[in-house]
């Protein structure tokens, strides 16, 4: 079996329904395949109202975003087949591709493809750290907010960046004791406003700390800590034992890329944007001139510039088969200038410098 398509766009979170979205909008015909069984992404199992732009959904909840985001790709539906429980499983030569559903494998040409798969969530090296009981935060979240099942009832959390934070609160909304916090810097590294919240509720954060063993033979019991000095080495006789039964790993995200290799993409390792990341131009294409990309597969970073991103992917898209289009110039320069805004400040200081390092990789900056 085969599908024809002008663009196709793999992953369904807030980037690719954007581009979607917008390809689609502007004319051309578009495919889109997530491997889950619903759209949306991350955005799901987000219950929490979302930090970011005013004008960019901010202060409203993650799910409520995936639905707005839903509705807008049904509006195209003419021109946009969004097929969900199908993966994107390799790129061949002549813009061919394949995908793979419960019911078949099949062939797509197509003139571009946006690749917005995301990302996948870090481990950590730690004696023990294959035991039952301990997971990723981003399975936490699915585990509780998506099939409403508890991941145990006291959980230890590593890593105190924005996804520790909001998933430990999450956790306690849940009924889940969260027994403490373990930082390896010396400060908390996501935003003050949810460290409080759930200082307020008791929970000890431990700063310059680190997990050195996990306890139990067949599952979590537990879970031995260290002190650790600054060059993150853990200091002797400072260790402390914790009784839990789960551990929750929320240590960084990196950025999902095995199609952009199988696609000779050429790579660059940007620390600032959590890793290997394909090289790529404004327009959000890479070296392979049919491919772009958008959202955490380009750099971790939020879904509201996954969004962004998103659309001026889907814009330069539909562009690459159509031609110059000046409604397709008006959706990138407005993405460009929220993107602009979004990214300034201190806060948004680690992604621009690595934005830049990319740019100028490009010879655009
Ligand atoms: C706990 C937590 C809290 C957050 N809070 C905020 C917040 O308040 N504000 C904010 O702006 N951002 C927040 N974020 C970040 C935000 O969720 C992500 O940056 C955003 O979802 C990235 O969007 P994306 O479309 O790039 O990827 P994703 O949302 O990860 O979507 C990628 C999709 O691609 C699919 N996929 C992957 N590989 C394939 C393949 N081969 N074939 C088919 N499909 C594939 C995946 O199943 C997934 O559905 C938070 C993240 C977490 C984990």
């Amino acid at each position: 079996m085969s599908r024809n398509t002008e663009v196709f766009v793999i992953g369904g979170g807030p980037a690719g329904l954007s581009a979607a979205h917008v390809a689609a909008k502007l004319g051309a015909t578009t495919l889109l395949v997530d491997d889950s069984a619903r759209v949306g992404g991350q955005l799901i199992k987000q219950t929490h109202r979302f930090f970011g732009s005013s004008n960019r959904d901010a202060g409203i909840r993650g799910i409520t975003i995936a639905d707005k985001l839903q509705q807008d790709v049904k509006e195209v539906s003419d021109r946009l087949t969004v097929l969900e429980n199908t993966a994107a499983v390799g790129f061949y030569h002549n813009k061919e591709a394949g995908i793979l559903s419960q019911k078949a494998y099949e062939r797509v040409t197509y003139q571009t493809a946006i690749v917005c798969t995301g990302a996948t969530e870090n481990s950590l090296t730690f004696e023990n750290n294959d035991l039952p009981g301990i997971y990723g935060a981003g399975g936490v979240q699915t585990l509780m907010n998506v099939h409403g099942i508890k991941p145990g009832q006291k959980i230890l959390m590593i890593g105190s960046g924005n996804i520790g934070l909001i998933v430990s609160y999450q956790l306690i909304q849940a009924g889940v004791e969260v027994v403490g916090l373990v930082e390896g810097m010396p400060t908390i590294g996501g935003y003050l406003v949810h460290a409080s919240k759930i200082r307020r509720l008791g929970v000890p954060i431990y700063t310059s700390h680190t997990i050195l063993k996990a306890l139990g033979t067949e599952g979590v019991e537990g879970a031995i800590l260290s002190r650790v000095d600054e060059k993150f080495q853990p200091v002797p006789n400072t260790e402390l034992e914790i009784k839990c039964d789960c551990i929750c790993l929320a240590v960084g995200l990196t950025p999902l890329i095995d199609l952009f290799q199988q696609a000779q993409c050429r790579m660059v390792h940007v620390g600032e944007l959590g890793g290997l990341v394909p090289l790529h131009d404004s327009s959000m294409r890479t070296t392979n001139p049919e491919i772009f990309v958008a959202g955490d597969a380009s750099g971790i970073e939020e879904a509201t510039t996954a969004i962004l991103a998103g659309r001026i992917a889907g814009a330069r898209a539909y562009e690459a088969t159509h031609g110059k289009s000046a409604q397709a110039e008006a959706i990138v320069a407005e993405a460009r200038e929220e993107l602009r805004t979004l990214r300034s400040g201190s806060t948004g200081e680690r992604i621009r410098w690595g934005r830049e390092r990319v740019l100028k990789e490009v010879g655009e900056c």
